[in-house]
């Protein structure tokens, strides 16, 4: 299917002030001690973000438009932080660029119109964190309309807040003509086909420890999908509802995970839970440890990973899909005792002859940690709104686009 709202390929730019609102919102690190002085303060920890916007940042430039670029970082809460500062941002986004990439020290028009003013043809200006603003988070429409005077075309490249109502993601499009940028585009387009139009059978691989945030999607697979393989802290809920020993694990919407138990009667789709698992005393890497051959866990144990059967047949599972998604852990990979069940996972997928798709903040910092990120057909950039796309709920960034002509829909 077609993706059906206006892209940034097809906007009139050249000349013209472009405000694009992108996913600036990446992990922040101190400059270990003994650096040079010029280099002391926060730094971008992980750039995958800001480099998921460079082909939009670069075809508008390319188009000869003149950028203000505008993200949201951390939870500031409506006051300055300078601890939340987008300037380490927009050094490295220059460095990325090889341009010079200019910070405004706020978001509303006394803090930036005389700097935008002056902007020509390639130049780049990144605005202030949103979210320095009270009316970002709230929608405010006076803060969207100050942000539309920053501009004549609007782009919006930031998946990741798409589901959010803010008024950088959506209540600027009231004041001006709204875009959609590449990688929102692609976003969108890839995760639409794995719950519209999957190659089969279409498995998904679902964990991690956000359960309720995740019974949404359980909920939509259960009708589209072939087979669901539960795994991470997911699992418990579901064991739980079965009246099986979860001993100290973290258990979690036990009674969503009892109905959609019960509806995964009445569907096509298979729901699979692990066989085996591996216990640990306690959350810590160098707890007591014990593979069971079983899902029963005694007290004074907690379930931290999948054990090696399970992982096993969902390898098998996965080899076998024509599309694969998976979002969630299978278990608690970041400490190595308990890494195995996930690697597995995330090898298979790696390996997977079907189309691969991966989403959520930690199953890709997962993929990261096992150097597999390049093996996969499409990593999603953004958690909370893939879930919401993939749930089938409308996101509100994306909404809020103009819709594609006609003639470009029928092309
Ligand atoms: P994602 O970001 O991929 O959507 P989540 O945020 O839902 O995933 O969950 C990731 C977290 O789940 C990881 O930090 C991992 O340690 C934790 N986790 C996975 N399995 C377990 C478990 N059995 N018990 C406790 N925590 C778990
Ligand atoms: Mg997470």
């Amino acid at each position: 299917m077609a993706f059906k709202k206006a892209s940034v390929r097809d906007a009139e730019v050249k000349g013209r002030r472009v405000l694009v609102r992108v996913d600036f919102n990446v992990p922040l690190a101190d400059h270990a001690p003994g650096r040079e002085a010029e280099e002391v303060g926060r730094h971008v920890a992980d750039d995958t973000r800001i480099r998921a916007a460079l082909p939009t940042i670069e075809l508008l430039r390319e188009r000869g438009a003149a950028l203000v670029l505008m993200s949201h970082l951390g939870r500031p809460e409506g006051k300055p932080d300078p601890a939340l500062s987008l300037a380490p941002v927009a050094k490295r986004l220059g460095e990325l660029l090889g341009t010079t990439v200019k910070l405004a020290p706020g978001v509303i028009e006394g803090d930036v119109d005389l700097t935008c003013g002056a902007l020509g043809p390639g130049d780049v200006l990144l605005l202030e964190n949103l979210r320095f603003e009270p009316g970002e988070t709230k929608n405010d429409p006076h803060l969207a309309e100050n942000l539309g005077q920053l501009a004549s075309v609007y782009v919006n490249d930031a998946f990741g807040a798409a589901h959010r109502a803010h008024a950088s993601t959506a209540g600027v499009a009231d004041y001006l003509p709204a875009y959609a940028g590449l990688l929102l585009e692609r976003e969108v387009t890839e995760l639409e086909k794995v719950v519209e139009s999957p190659e089969r059978p279409l498995v998904v691989v679902l964990g991690g420890a956000k359960v309720s945030d995740k019974v949404g999607v359980i909920d939509r697979f259960l009708e589209v999908a072939d087979q669901i393989l539960i795994g991470g802290a997911m699992c418990f809920g579901f064991f739980k509802a079965q009246g099986i020993a979860t001993g100290n694990s973290l258990v979690e919407g036990v009674e969503l995970a009892g109905e959609a138990l019960e509806r995964a009667k009445q569907s096509d789709c298979e729901l699979t839970l692990p066989v085996d698992l591996v216990l640990g005393r306690e959350f810590s890497a160098d707890t007591e440890r014990k593979e069971s051959d079983g899902v029963e866990v005694p007290e004074g144990w907690m379930g931290l990973d999948i054990g090696p059967r399970s992982a096993e047949r969902y390898a098998e599972a996965i080899a076998g899909a024509g599309t694969v998604l998976w979002n969630g852990p299978m278990g608690a990979f970041e400490m190595e005792p308990f890494a195995a069940g996930t690697r597995r996972v995330a090898e298979a997928v790696a390996a997977a002859p079907g189309t691969t798709v991966v989403g959520g903040g930690d199953s890709v910092a997962a993929l990261n940690q096992f150097g597999l990120e390049d093996q996969v057909d499409w990593v999603s950039t953004g958690g909370g709104a893939s879930l919401e796309l993939l749930e089938g709920k409308k996101l509100p960034g994306v909404e809020a686009l103009l819709d594609a002509e006609e003639e470009t829909a029928d092309a």
